[in-house]
């Protein structure tokens, strides 16, 4: 009896070191099962799993017996071990021929002939996923000590195929993981939350050379490009993703584009970054070509100004000649020559100016703190004068200051309050400019009593060159390229711009910072 007890810790031992072994799962649970059987003095085991579809049980480890017989399957509840795994408890039989639970299709296929049948449940959090059944003991009779035996063994192997069971799901998560990861063009990273790099794709690793230098880190990665990133301001960033380019001219010219989306856990109490994942793509293309193209915008334009302005220069003193006694004709088409001249070199100044504008970057702003009252003041007193049929109102909510490239703030609010009075047919036009805090945003906003703008074309009026239909504003000149000014201003700005607009009653545009 003690000699029995202490076999069985010893084996019990010995398979829960060969649960933590890097055996395979099937060699693991016949191990289980001819350890188990020795120790309950049975002449075979076998181990059944549920299949809970079915609500069938099959053979997994069926010892000593034929192959065919191990294809059979049993009914939750038929036999034995259906009524054990139906109950969930365990089975001492030792008169298995006279017992009514007991099923004979197993022996008529065999030829086996079962005496006694010790049958034990395997459980996992309340629930049973087979049966472990030990077959014929050689000597006597299947006895108490016997079941709390083969429990523990039955116990062991449940684990052992929970595990098992949880590691495949957790394989075939990653292997779905590991195709998305390499499939995609883009390159992609993922990190710690402090940059540590954890896994990167093929693209990535091309873009970034990880094979050459082996980097620990995004940030030593990024610093190949000169670019140091803002760690804090990555992690506090709001919404999706943050984004930002880094260039390098060296040993070839290549400006990547780079998302950082934040991978957070989301507990009752707060929002933790568990890791980031950086989405890397390459747009050195498509950025040489939008250089070119406003270098191509800039060089013409300049190349137009200097014709424009003699064209001009003659044309208004031809329609200001009073001395020479001109005909009519020369004096009305040299006025409208120089009419005409004027609003095109206004327009060369506009594309000018935005071109300017656009190329520049975030880090040539010359940055000030600026109180939010005075920037305001300062643009009603700046377009006060050539305004004056135009009411001026300066409505200073909440008192902030804002850390600004003055010039170029100035010149958007400039835009917008341009705008503001152009598309507006009122007999008493009224432009306010405005500043609140909400939501520990600061916004800047300038209203007007216009023409209004459809809600269809907002979302539109801030592309490039777009205008709306000139039937419905009544404009006729204009490039289409004031609010994508303004737009790119605010972006510099790391800000963002929203237009909320009533038909005839009027339009606010507001940048928050
Ligand atoms: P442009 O002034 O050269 O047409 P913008 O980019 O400044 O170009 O504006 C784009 C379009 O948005 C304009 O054609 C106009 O229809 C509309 N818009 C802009 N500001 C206002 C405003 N304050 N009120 C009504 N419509 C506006």
């Amino acid at each position: 009896m003690i000699a029995q007890t202490n076999e069985s810790l010893e084996m019990l031992v010995m398979v829960s070191r060969l649960l933590s072994s890097k055996l395979d799962i099937s060699e693991l649970l016949i191990t289980i099962m001819r350890l188990s059987s020795r120790v309950v003095g049975a002449e075979r085991a076998s181990l059944y799993l549920l299949d809970e579809k079915k609500q069938e049980l099959y053979f997994d480890v069926a010892l000593g017996l034929p192959e065919n017989v191990q294809k059979m399957r049993f009914k939750l509840g038929e036999g034995v071990s259906g009524t054990c795994a139906k109950e969930g408890k365990s089975i001492i039989s030792n008169d298995a021929q006279s017992d009514a639970r007991h099923n004979s299709r197993v022996d008529n296929k065999s030829g086996f002939v079962t005496k006694s049948l010790l049958t034990c449940p395997m459980i996992i959090k309340g629930k049973v996923i087979g049966v472990v059944q030990a077959v014929n003991k050689i000597d006597g009779e299947f006895t108490e000590t016997d079941k709390n035996s083969f429990e523990a063994f039955a116990s062991q192997a449940a684990i052992a195929i929970e595990n098992s069971r949880l590691f495949n799901s957790v394989k075939e998560e990653k292997n779905k993981l590991d195709i998305v990861f390499r499939k995609i063009r883009e390159g992609a990273i993922l990190t710690k939350p402090d940059g540590e790099i954890l896994i990167l794709n093929y693209s990535a690793n091309l873009y970034l050379e990880h094979e050459k230098y082996n980097l620990p880190n995004v940030k030593d990665v990024f610093e190949k490009f000169n670019f140091r990133l803002d760690f804090a301001e990555v992690l506090k960033s709001e919404g999706h993703a943050y984004k930002f380019e880094i260039e390098r001219d060296s040993p070839k010219k290549l400006i990547l584009d780079i998302s950082v989306i934040k991978l957070t856990k989301e507990t009752k109490e707060e929002q933790s970054v568990e890791g980031l994942l950086w989405i890397i793509s390459d747009v050195t293309e498509q950025r040489m070509e939008e250089r070119m193209a406003r270098n191509f915008l800039s060089l013409i334009s300049h190349k137009f100004k200097t014709p424009l302005a003699a064209i001009n220069g003659y044309a208004q003193l031809l329609s200001e000649n009073t001395r020479d006694n001109l005909p009519e004709m020369v004096r009305k088409a040299s006025a409208s020559i120089y009419g005409q001249g004027t609003k095109l070199a206004a327009l060369i100044e506009t594309l000018l100016d935005f071109v300017g504008v656009d190329n520049l970057s975030a880090g040539e702003l010359k940055m000030t703190e600026t109180p939010v009252e005075e920037l305001l003041r300062e643009v009603e007193e700046e377009i006060k004068d050539k305004t004056p049929e135009v009411t001026l109102k300066v409505a200073v909510l909440d008192k902030f200051s804002v850390n600004v490239d003055k010039t170029l703030v100035k010149k958007a609010l400039k835009q917008l309050a341009a705008n503001g009075m152009k598309f507006n047919k009122s007999q008493e036009k009224l432009l306010i400019f405005s500043a609140q805090l909400k939501d520990g945003n600061k916004m800047i906003s300038v209203g007007d009593n216009g023409i209004g703008i459809p809600g269809e074309e907002i979302p539109r009026i801030f592309n490039k060159f777009y205008q709306v239909e000139a039937a419905f504003t009544g404009q006729v000149e204009g490039w289409g390229l004031g609010l994508p000014l303004v737009k790119k201003i605010v972006e510099l700005h790391k800000g963002r711009i929203f237009a909320k607009s009533q038909l005839e009653k009027g339009s606010a545009f507001t940048i928050v910072l």
